[in-house]
């Protein structure tokens, strides 16, 4: 069994199957899928889809690109939607420089809301960094003064002292596709190293398809492809990986 904590299953890509990637899912042994928001109208459609299937679960918020599109009201929205019983992480939020879409500041100031959101309603953030590893690791020190962080890094790509600087903080740290290239040979080291009570698996979905299947659509039953890699990385075998990480999300997102 295997949970892929981290889709976005609302794509207008999925709209022609969706039914049947939930189907190949299932029958590669994944038994739930946390479908992301990164905005108003993407956290709505993830709570409807998380209504719609069981295999479903929710996370609502505003990903640091989309923070400049933001309407008055929409905020008060995410809020709203955080107490749904499908609803069982804040984000993904965190910062981006890479595209560089929204200025830095209004980035930081929404990442700091949904960690403030996090703590209020008390179910884990969802960390999106994208070449942003120091400043996401400052003001996660900052939030972590009050307390030990409740929330995981998402498609983790940054390097061992940033994974042992979030580790220290008490975050979770999730694998996507990256981990398979071939070029990520400093990743899988990292992978190696992560207490395995910390560890995540993911997809991304429809992105970061891995090896083999790079370049085409991802969808969540290619997290096996993802969790065979880390497994080999960790010495645990691929029964034992799966079994791990499924504990570890449910008891980080209270899953049923
Ligand atoms: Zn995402």
């Amino acid at each position: 069994m295997l949970i892929d904590t981290h889709a976005h299953l609302d794509e207008q890509t999925f709209d022609v199957d969706r039914e049947e990637v939930l189907q190949r899912a299932a029958d590669a042994g994944v038994e739930r899928i946390l479908t992301i928001g990164i905005n108003v109208a993407t956290s709505r459609a993830a709570v409807e889809l998380a209504e719609q299937y069981e295999m479903l679960s929710a996370v609502v918020g505003i990903q640091p690109n989309y923070v400049h599109d933001v309407q008055p009201g929409d905020w008060e929205v995410i809020e709203e939607l955080v107490t749904h019983p499908q609803v069982v992480g804040i984000g993904e939020t965190g910062l981006d420089r890479y595209w560089d879409y929204a200025p830095i500041d209004l980035q930081r100031e929404y990442f700091d809301r949904h960690l403030d959101l996090s703590r209020r309603v008390n179910k884990p953030f969802v960390v999106h960094c994208r070449e942003a590893e120091a400043d996401v690791v400052e003001q996660l020190r900052r939030a972590s003064d009050v307390g030990s962080l409740n929330g995981v890094m998402h498609s983790f790509c940054g390097d061992a002292d940033v994974a042992e600087a979030c580790l220290e903080m008490g975050m979770h740290i999730s694998f996507a596709g990256m981990v398979t290239y071939k070029k990520s040979d400093a990743l899988r080291a990292v992978a190696a190293r992560v207490p395995h009570d910390r560890l995540l698996v993911e997809t991304d979905a429809p992105y970061l398809s891995p090896v083999p299947l790079r370049g085409k659509r991802n969808e969540p039953a290619n997290v096996t492809h993802t969790a065979k890699c880390v497994a080999q990385q960790t010495g645990l075998s691929l029964e034992r990986l799966s079994a791990i990480t499924t504990a570890n999300a449910r008891n980080l997102f209270l899953l049923p």
